[in-house]
């Protein structure tokens, strides 16, 4: 891609285009880091750099064999890995917090390269991931340490809840946030003593794979993180019928089946799903900063994020304020391709991506909305390229109304009330994330409470909810079950075991007491504990 390919156009593209995938990403870079693929058959599968179409990677098949043998080996390794001390695992995460800052830029190198994503928001996933491995690495003492009960009878039993790691667990995910979603969520479960068996797509493995490695120089044993690759619907169930716990981020439609087989094996599992996220624009919003958050919004990653933004609503009596103000920053991004900084946006990820962002546009064009900036796809750049987009006038038939288009693709509806906007926003079986905009906080947080989405930002996009990595953050409804982040996103990787010590009595009749005396006594006992508020 050059630069004058776009001039001219409304989104023209970044400078920075000098170093190419194939520099970046050499072919010895990529042998090495397919080396840690369990992999032992000739089987490869071959991946492209979405940017240029330009061949990436050959990497290795797992065979149902090699899946076998990597729990085989995970599960061989985990108790050892679980008798260190939790400080010295915490050691491990930390440690790689400083390797990957240092050494950021061969995974932003990588991301870009398998993603097409613009390089700041490949940067959004050092971020999430560096700020995660600091967290637990600092907290997981307290989060897993053993915590006294009130025991059954005061004073004559003791009572500890104690946390034991699941095992091994299966951690499945998705393409789109390649490290922080195959590290974000082995950080806490490596912490909490378990081994991980990652199956990463496969477009995104190397970047799984470059993070493995960088574990093992922290000082992780490497056999308690292992990676298999190959084809989502024949790899994926191997996972799942062989973990103690199953770690799944993806879409709706392949969670609700990963469900289904951990529940028949009695396995927990956490399902990060899809969205149709709601932002909100209130009357007394700030418009400058409101445009600004919706591009961060809409179109990090071209939109590929599962918190990012597709439906807009905003109070009459300021859109169309807000929208001269949003369609001119949305139609000044320049797309850009170069593995460095500069350009806004990327491309998507695949031509599957591309034809459900090319069909809810056009469909939605074809019965009746308006285009407002963007629109099309834009070859002249890349193969998978589609300007962000703002579309106007989109009614419940039109596909791109209530389905997650997983694209630079955002709706704008008008309200008149609060409740309104609350009841339009809550409509939609998914209920993963929100943003509102308003200079009154006190009011932003109270319509915050009304949204039933398991994170809400306000006057921010996604970035302040998800970067608060002690709060938990997950999906309400279709979006999901369990949460990553905080407590539970740690304590969702244990089992919970409660020891208790009985001492000089048994808790039953004894030293003569029949069992009506008994009754008798236990029965004061209990109003004795109610009055001094010992129960
Ligand atoms: P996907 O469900 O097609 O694939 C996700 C992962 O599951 C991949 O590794 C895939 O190979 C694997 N897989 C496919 N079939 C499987 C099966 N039958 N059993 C087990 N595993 C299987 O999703 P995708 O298109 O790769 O990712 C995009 C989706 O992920 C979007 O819906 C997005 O909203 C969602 N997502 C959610 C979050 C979140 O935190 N809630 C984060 C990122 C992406």
């Amino acid at each position: 891609m050059t630069e004058s390919a776009s001039q001219g156009r409304r989104n023209p593209s970044a400078k920075g285009a000098a170093r190419t995938v194939a520099s970046a990403v050499p072919a010895a870079v990529v042998a090495r880091l397919a080396k840690g693929v369990t992999a032992s058959g000739e089987d490869v599968v071959e991946t492209v750099a979405p940017l240029t179409g330009e061949a990436l990677a050959a990497l290795p098949v797992s065979g149902t064999a090699d899946v076998e043998r990597a729990f085989a080996e995970a599960r061989r390794a985990q108790p050892g890995w679980a008798a260190l001390s939790v400080r010295h695992r915490a050691g491990v995460l930390l440690r790689f917090h400083d390797l990957l800052l240092r050494r950021q830029d061969e995974v932003l190198d990588l991301i870009q390269a398998e993603t097409g994503k613009a390089r700041l928001h490949a940067f959004e996933e050092v971020m999430a991931v560096a700020s995660a491995a600091r967290h637990y690495g600092r907290a997981a003492a307290s989060y897993l340490r053993d915590r006294r009960r009130g025991g059954a009878v005061p004073g004559l039993t003791s009572a500890v809840e104690a946390r034991r790691p699941k095992g091994v667990v299966g951690q499945i995910s998705p393409w789109n946030y390649p490290l922080e979603l195959s590290v974000g969520d082995a950080l806490p479960a490596l912490v909490a003593g378990n081994a991980v068996v990652n199956k990463p797509d496969t477009q995104t493995a190397l970047t799984a794979l470059w993070a493995r490695e960088l574990f093992v120089e922290a000082g992780l044993p490497p056999q308690v993180w292992q990676i298999v690759l190959g084809d989502g619907p024949v790899v994926g169930p191997q996972v799942v019928e062989r973990a103690d716990y199953v770690a799944f981020t993806g879409s709706t439609r392949t969670g609700r089946e990963v469900a289904r087989r951990a529940a028949e094996r009695l396995v927990g599992a956490s399902l990060e799903l899809g969205g149709k996220n709601a932002m909100l624009v209130l009357s007394d919003a700030d418009l400058d900063k409101a445009a600004a958050g919706a591009v961060r919004a809409c179109f990090s990653s071209a939109g590929q994020l599962c918190i990012s933004i597709e439906r807009l609503y905003v109070h009459r009596s300021v859109a169309d304020a807000f929208l001269a103000k949003f369609a001119e920053k949305t139609s000044a991004l320049r797309l850009g391709g170069g593995l460095a900084y500069g350009a806004d946006m990327g491309s998507l990820v695949s031509g599957r991506q591309l034809e459900t962002v090319t069909r809810h546009v056009d469909e939605a064009v074809k019965a009746g909305a308006t285009v407002v900036a963007g629109g099309q796809a834009r070859p002249d750049l890349g193969p998978l390229f589609f300007e962000p987009t703002i579309l106007d006038g989109v009614t419940p038939d039109m596909a791109v109304c209530a389905e997650e288009t997983f694209g630079p693709v955002v709706s704008i509806y008008r309200f008149d009330t609060e409740d309104e906007a609350v009841a339009a926003a809550n409509a939609t079986p998914y209920g993963l994330n929100s943003s509102v905009w308003t200079k009154d906080t006190g009011r932003g947080r109270r319509v915050a409470a009304r949204l039933r989405t398991g994170t809400v930002n306000v006057n921010e996009a996604y970035a302040a909810a998800y970067g608060s990595v002690a709060s938990p953050m997950g999906g309400m409804g279709d979006s999901g079950l369990g949460r990553r982040h905080g407590a539970e996103g740690i304590l969702r990787y244990t089992e919970a075991q409660t020891i208790a010590v009985q001492r000089l009595l048994p808790i039953g009749p004894s030293m003569g007491l029949d069992d009506r005396k008994f009754a008798e006594l236990f029965t004061t006992g209990l109003k004795v504990m109610k009055a001094f508020r010992l129960k």
